[in-house]
């Protein structure tokens, strides 16, 4: 019998404001415990909350760009719950009017199909604190640094089908989120955690099955794995007779497996009722109008344009956009040596090797634009050739802010050798030097010419003009026969 996956995601983010939600606390992640918070955060009696506007501003504007209709009279509930590492014991968050619902986001997958995920609702929150267990399991220790980080909870549709659906979207909203500037979504530090739903059904069936609910997966790789885990356990169920138990289950990294936390909870067991202490909030038509006109171009815009501005391909467009950190970088380097398609080149031989090999995060390149378009120019001028340039950007690439690439050059004696009379005197010493080549090159074997090519290069310290050589071997072969 042949089944489908039936996936929905709810995904938070921590937005990038400098101070809490609710409170003039310091966002900042790490810190020593209880360090980074004050008694609003904590939620001691006797104190108020006052929303951060900055966080209504960030919240909007995702909310613009998941292409939402955003309520214009919103306001927060109260979420009642007990749990070590929520000291008020109720979270403010938003339930009847969530600031922004009815959104979409269109994605292209891995695999080239285009689908569509609806966006039920996107709401307001504050993040809960974090509970430190001792490395022997009798110790807990609360650590409230993270109460009151203001988040987004992202809520779609149950639109996904495939895995690599789930991991196209969750790209897509970080690289949206991320040219907004309004979160790092770093899913290693918990910035961005994605909760999956899952059920499966029999193809071509409407209804949904029974879900369950995987929780804070902190990796795209552990999401992938944690579908194609849970899936294959669900239709094993079914396919026995058995049934799905509605629940919240773990994913163990470790294990590779899913198990059952708690049964799962419904709104009313939470008790939600509006929140008293905040004033509900109404956003206006200028407002919108406002945030509008500030948005930034979106990754999939840029990969247009430079498809038709730098006549780039479509996938190097979309490695370059993938990050603004990178766009950005790609984008000040062009402006500032006026050639695209040898900075494009450099990216994709050298930046993004460096990323891969040495696992370089894109906003933690500190090459700057000024000296890529500098070493760019030197190349272009021919005062490099390529192979010493691939020498040269490694150096710079993880250099500081004191390199200077000419100085390099200089010190290092790296100046390409454009002496004719020079490379034609060593092509003449290789082919002495040589005369077993020579009697294959004689015999027809037109290939070794590679091997003069390379004996040359090498005998000039890789320095020469590798089109220069090349002519000139080929033109002292060719009078030999
Ligand atoms: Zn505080």
């Amino acid at each position: 019998m042949e089944w489908e996956i039936v996936m929905g995601l709810e995904v938070h983010v921590e937005l990038a404001t400098k101070t809490k939600i609710f409170c003039s606390c310091t966002t900042e992640f790490g810190g020593k415990p209880n360090t980074h918070c004050c008694p609003i955060c904590t939620g001691m009696p006797g104190t108020l909350p006052v929303l951060n506007k900055k966080v209504l501003e960030y919240a909007v504007r995702a909310g613009l760009a998941l292409n939402c209709d955003i309520t214009r009279y919103n306001k927060f509930d109260r979420k009642n719950y007990f749990y070590p590492d929520l000291p008020k014991a109720y979270q403010i968050s938003q339930l009847y009017l969530p600031f922004a619902r009815n959104g979409h986001v269109d994605l292209e997958t891995e695999s080239g199909r285009n689908v569509t995920v609806r966006i039920h609702e996107i709401h307001m929150e504050e993040d809960a604190g974090k509970l430190v267990h001792s490395l022997f399991g009798d110790k807990t220790y609360p650590d409230y640094n993270r109460c009151g980080v203001p988040l987004i909870e992202i809520v779609s549709e149950p639109d996904f089908r495939e895995s690599e659906e789930v991991i196209a979207y969750l790209n897509k909203l970080k690289t949206t989120l991320e040219y907004l500037g309004i979160s790092d979504c770093k899913m290693e530090e918990g910035s961005m955690r994605a909760d999956v739903n899952l059920s499966v059904r029999k193809k071509g069936s409407t209804e949904f099955g029974t879900r369950t609910e995987m929780k804070n997966i902190n990796s795209l790789k552990s999401i992938e794995r944690a579908i194609a885990f849970e899936s294959k356990r669900q239709i094993e169920i079914l396919e026995n007779g058995g049934e799905i138990i509605q629940e919240t289950r773990r994913w163990d990294e470790n294990k590779e497996k899913t198990f059952s936390m708690r049964s799962k909870e419904n709104a009313n067991d939470y008790r939600y009722f509006p929140e008293p202490d905040i004033p509900p909030i109404s956003i206006t038509e200028d407002e919108i109008n406002y945030y509008n006109s500030i948005r930034p171009e979106f990754a999939e815009e840029k990969v247009v344009r430079y498809m038709s501005e730098y006549g780039m391909t479509k996938k190097d467009a979309q490695i370059i956009v993938s990050s603004k950190y990178l766009a950005k970088l790609f984008e000040e380097t062009v402006e500032k040596c006026g050639d695209p398609s040898e900075v494009r080149y450099w990216m994709m031989m050298q930046v993004l090797y460096f990323m891969n090999e040495r696992n370089v995060q894109p906003e933690n390149i500190t090459l700057s634009s000024d000296k890529f378009a500098q070493f760019v120019k030197i190349v272009k001028d021919g005062r490099i050739n390529k192979q010493i340039g691939k020498k040269v950007f490694e150096v710079m690439f993880f250099g500081d802010e004191s390199f200077d690439v000419e100085k390099y050059i200089k010190e290092n004696n790296l100046e390409q050798v454009e002496d004719t009379t020079l490379i034609a005197q060593t092509v003449e010493q290789v082919i002495n030097d040589n005369p077993k080549a020579v009697a294959q090159y004689k015999s027809g074997q037109k290939k070794i010419a590679g091997f003069f090519i390379g004996q040359v290069m090498k005998k000039l310290g890789g320095k020469a003009n590798p089109g220069t050589v090349g002519k000139a071997v080929n033109e002292a072969l060719e009078k030999l026969l």
